[in-house]
């Protein structure tokens, strides 16, 4: 994942874990909660389960923060070309 081989300038850690079924999160994805449930939502779920909730593929999700990390959401790690 490309994610992972960028370098780690400020990127937050897999520290938040899935109310549904408990899988750990990047806070990325984590951060995609914010942005299409609610930006206060303590009920964060992992792509998989959000995914299901919106009715969007996995796929569909990662695009999404991408969009939001080249946009330079400061909810998501920094894009780095
Ligand atoms: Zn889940």
């Amino acid at each position: 994942m490309e994610f992972y081989q960028k370098p780690a300038l400020e990127t937050r850690s897999a520290d938040e874990y899935c109310a549904e079924c408990g899988s750990p999160m990047t806070g990325d994805e984590a951060a995609l909660n914010y942005k299409l449930v609610d930006k206060k939502t303590a009920h964060l779920l992992c792509p998989a389960c959000l995914g299901r909730k919106m009715e969007l593929s996995q796929e569909s999700l990662r695009e999404i923060i991408t969009l939001f990390r080249k946009q330079g959401c400061t909810l998501f790690s920094p894009w780095v070309e």
